[in-house]
């Protein structure tokens, strides 16, 4: 049962106190059960998602098997479909595997200077093979350099790019941006795609929070992408924003803080034609 807010749950003891007397003890357990409650639901997600592409791929290989004589069309459309469902699980597992170490204080954040410009027309390139000329992607950056995490920084911001790609009906305008406001460096993905309503923003980064469940499954995600970013961000002591309407479009803003610009900016900047 989930504990509701103001809630809470106590465990209580009777134990031996001196002579024929007893003592009650009672802790309050509420942050334990509910880290456990929270803990039961990654497992059976987890599980739930693994098991559809698992069921999937051994109904193939029992149709192959069963198969009275080769087909080559049976086959080859068998065999494509088993790799969908294998690079499914696959993508799973790395972001869990991703995950799990963003959410490891002590995993190091292997820090250098990074010149966002460059990092970003690398995403939106490798962005290109999921959008295959579905929609038009512009951008404008800033050469504004930061302190941070190469990879890291490259996976929150193609999983934000690769989301707007996903969630925008094909001819679709998505805009990327790298720019200063206020003085803070923010990286911003707007589209102008499905939008999302008010309610379910606040849970956007829980892992495996979906809007529409089924719908995100078949194309392609895994459920993790905005729990990825947002650690990742938390990481760089930096924060995500999302302004989202339905049927309009949604911007999600990486907001990094004044001190993560590196003094290499003015200079690269200077030299940088
Ligand atoms: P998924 O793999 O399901 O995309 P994410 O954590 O990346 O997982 O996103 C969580 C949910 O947020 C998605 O299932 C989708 O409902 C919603 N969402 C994320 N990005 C967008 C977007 N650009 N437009 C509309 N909805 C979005």
């Amino acid at each position: 049962k989930d504990i509701g807010e103001g809630e809470r749950i106590f465990s209580v003891q009777l134990v031996p106190y001196g002579h024929q007397q007893k003592l009650l003890l009672s802790r309050d357990i509420t942050r334990w059960e509910r880290l456990e409650s929270m803990r039961r639901d990654f497992i059976a997600n987890v599980s739930h998602e693994l098991r559809t592409p698992l069921t999937v791929m051994k109904g193939f290989l029992e149709t192959l098997t069963d198969a009275r004589e080769s087909d080559d069309r049976l086959y080859r459309r068998s065999m494509e479909l088993m790799t969908e469902q294998a690079e499914r699980m696959q993508r799973l597992v790395e972001d869990l595997l991703m995950l799990s170490r963003l959410e490891d204080s002590g995993y190091p954040l292997r820090e250098e200077p990074i010149d966002v410009a460059a990092l970003v027309r690398s995403v939106l390139m490798d962005a290109e093979a999921l959008n295959r000329g579905q929609h038009r992607l512009h951008s404008d950056m800033a050469r504004t350099w930061i302190h941070g995490s190469r990879d890291e920084l490259r996976s929150a911001f193609s999983n934000l790019l690769s989301n707007a790609i996903r969630y925008t009906p094909p001819g679709g305008e998505i805009h990327v941006t790298w720019k200063l406001e206020d003085g803070k460096p923010v990286f911003a993905v707007k589209d102008n795609g499905e939008g999302i309503a008010p309610e379910h923003v606040p849970r956007l980064t829980e892992r495996f929070y979906r809007v529409d469940r089924s719908r995100s499954r078949s194309t392609g995600g895994t459920g993790l992408g905005l729990a990825i970013v947002k650690h990742v961000l938390q990481r760089h002591q930096a924060h995500l924003e999302i302004d989202s309407e339905p049927n309009k479009g949604s911007t999600f803003s990486c907001v990094f803080p004044a001190a993560r610009i590196t003094p290499a900016s003015a200079t690269k900047a200077e030299i940088t034609p």
